[in-house]
């Protein structure tokens, strides 16, 4: 059998917490070689110092991975070659509707199919003609560029993935829409990022929470559309609290370097993991 190449994806938007521990650890355990990948494309969000306590809480973890680290944001002109492909094939559409309009016309239709991350984008924009786009888009009007899935979908015809937890799916993009490749501030969305980035890098499992599960249909697309192999995924439950609320980065106490500051050990810390007996980090 091939040596199962896995990865850890952080985007250093705050420090890491205990779920992001149970992640890596899950992602290092699983894989005969274990890769830390930087996303860091949302250039509002991301700091580097929050880039720096990744690499410190790393290392406390006891987590060897190759050097250097692919850090996404060194890496947009390869984004940007992807989108143009995705263009030249004419998958990509401009949308310069705001978020507002998106909710007023989502507002008028009562009846706008939704998907597990809320209302679908209504495409409005599919209806624009091309001198129409070319105006807009030459008058420097804000515009997202949006995958169109359904026609993404007729060529590919039907895909499968498969999930070690939930077994095989068959890919059903339309649920989540035509969603954003690239915008103005952030020039290419983690969607196409994670896609380009987990081939280049040939990740044959990729291990991650069950709140991405969806956003795999997506990435199966990219994968057929692009011409890249299809990874292995392992969807993991996230780790909540007593009271079945998941836990984020907002929750000072649980990042992994408080923990560190209280005292616990990296060991004590997998055990906690493994036991899910989080009240004792809480209650020292
Ligand atoms: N960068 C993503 C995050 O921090 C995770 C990406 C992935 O594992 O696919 O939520």
């Amino acid at each position: 059998m091939s040596a199962k190449i896995t990865r850890f994806a952080p985007s250093p938007t705050g420090h890491l917490h205990i779920g992001h521990a149970a992640s890596a650890l899950l992602a290092a355990e699983m894989g005969d070689e274990f890769i830390l990948r930087i996303e860091d494309i949302d250039r509002t969000r991301c700091k580097p110092e929050y880039e720096a306590s990744i690499y410190e809480d790393m290392s406390w973890l006891g987590l060897d991975y190759p050097q250097p680290v692919r850090r996404q944001s060194d890496h947009f002109n390869d984004y940007a070659a992807i989108l143009q492909r995705l263009a030249d094939m004419g998958l990509l559409y401009p949308c310069f509707c705001t978020r507002k309009e998106i909710e007023e016309e989502i507002a008028r239709s009562p009846s706008a199919p939704h998907g597990p991350d809320g209302f679908l984008y209504p495409r409005t924009c599919t209806t624009l003609s091309l001198s129409e786009k070319e105006d807009r888009m030459a008058s420097g009007e804000h515009y997202a560029l949006r995958l169109d899935v359904n026609e993404a979908l007729h060529r590919t015809g039907a895909l499968k993935w498969h999930d070690a937890v939930k077994g095989w799916q068959e890919a059903t993009p339309q649920l989540l829409g035509d969603v954003v490749l690239a915008r103005k501030d952030t020039p290419a969305s983690y969607h196409l990022c994670v896609t380009h980035d987990d081939d280049l890098q040939n990740i044959t499992l990729i291990t991650r929470g069950e709140d991405l599960f969806h956003a795999t249909h997506i990435h199966c697309l990219l994968q057929n559309i692009l011409g890249y192999d299809r990874p292995a995924y392992h969807h993991h439950p996230l780790l909540t609290d007593k009271d079945g609320k998941k836990f984020s980065k907002r929750d000072k106490s649980l990042t992994i370097r408080e923990i560190r500051n209280k005292g616990f050990s990296a060991s004590q810390l997998r055990d906690i993991i493994h036991s899910q007996n989080f009240l004792t980090l809480l209650n020292p």
